[in-house]
């Protein structure tokens, strides 16, 4: 069943969109009562041309919130002590403007500027950064959630991909979720981010121009899906799979442990997802995460990103894919982008793809 989507904003200005699993919660009654400062300025992107990259400065972000104790989590339900981002008592899934965000609409101070230099050209960071609470249960995660609630969180970043995706300027929308203090979680409340980015992002412009090349080359033939056709063929690097979706740890894996799931359909994001699709990732997902917590028997750090098209040129070579991978390599060691990989871009790999593989396959 589709959601029931109810949007609400917060006494600051900010939207807030309620995704209920059950009708009858009557969100509007629900009030942001807190007296909040007006929300900070878009930041500002500065291109940097010696890699042709844009970098967005946004300084307000310095100042979010770190760590807060669990009875002041903001991510939680409002209760008669606390008032969080979410005025309700309860919800199932919410989605609610970042309060801190790299990208949005608001005016920039000094937007005027153009240029710092000849070669440097200064734009605002217009854009827009939300925030996914997939359960108000604090001390839950999102692999100890029913494939009920997957679903509902698929509908949700669908329905956001679409609306955001529409929006003037935005160049890609990103939906992700950053697990574990070792990745950099600032909030332990499980949650993810949706970025809608003004400028394609570096990996995604390096993505898509193998995706041109290899069209041009084969007669007009998607990238990944043949990537994906040669990993079901092989099989050795195939963790698991349904009638919908393969899930296999690349043959070039970057990450110790690195998979990414992909439908058998070439649909370019979300929302071109069916009903049949959506219900049959949530399952292959779970089972993925499991591993993942399976392999040193404790919760793995990860980073799980949602690659879609970009919204203008070169929409057609998109397909959508979710890419999870953690920097744990052992049981007690973490993989640190040192300096062939943070000043080069140069992955040295810690862990063979193939081992990898059979270590996840036989991690439950
Ligand atoms: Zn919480």
């Amino acid at each position: 069943m589709t959601p029931l989507r109810s949007a609400v904003k917060l006494s600051d200005g900010r939207e807030l969109i309620y995704f209920d699993e059950t009708p009858g919660s009557g969100r509007a009654a629900h009030v942001d009562t807190r007296e909040l400062p007006p929300p900070p300025p878009a930041s500002q992107l500065r291109y940097d041309p010696l890699v042709d990259e844009w970098v967005a400065v946004a300084a307000h972000r310095q100042t979010r919130t770190f760590l807060p104790p669990s009875d002041a989590c903001p991510l939680c339900p409002t209760t008669p002590r606390f008032a969080s981002e979410i005025p309700a008592p309860d919800y199932d899934v919410v989605v609610f403007e970042n309060q801190f965000p790299s990208f949005s609409y608001r005016e920039v101070p000094g937007g005027e500027i153009t240029e710092l230099t000849d070669m440097v050209p200064v734009r605002p960071g217009l854009g827009r950064c939300e925030v996914v609470c997939f359960t108000s249960d604090h001390n839950s995660a999102f692999g100890s959630l029913p494939p009920s609630r997957v679903r509902t969180v698929v509908d949700a970043l669908a329905d956001r991909t679409a609306e955001m995706s529409a929006l003037p300027g935005v160049a890609q929308v990103f939906p992700f979720e950053n697990r574990g203090v070792e990745i950099g979680v600032t909030l332990h409340h499980p949650h993810g981010q949706i970025y809608a980015y003004p400028t394609v992002p570096a990996r995604t412009a390096a993505m898509l121009r193998a995706a041109a090349r290899h069209a041009e080359k084969t007669g007009g033939r998607n990238l990944y899906a043949d990537v994906l056709a040669a990993e079901q063929e092989a099989k050795v690097r195939v963790i698991a799979a349904n009638d919908h979706w393969t899930a296999y740890v690349p043959a070039a894996a970057r990450w110790p442990f690195e998979v990414q799931l992909a439908p058998h359909r070439q649909v370019p994001d979300l929302p071109a997802l069916t009903d049949a699709e959506r219900d049959a990732f949530g399952p292959l997902y779970l089972d993925i995460l499991r591993r993942f917590d399976g392999l040193f028997g404790k919760p793995m750090p990860y980073i799980s990103a949602w690659h879609q098209a970009v919204v203008g040129e070169g929409r057609e070579l998109g397909y959508l894919h979710l890419q999870l991978f953690s920097i744990r390599r052992a049981a007690d060691k973490l993989k640190f982008l040192a300096g062939s990989e943070s000043a080069m871009g140069a992955f040295v790999s810690d862990v063979v793809p193939e081992k990898a593989a059979q270590l996840l396959r036989d991690a439950i």
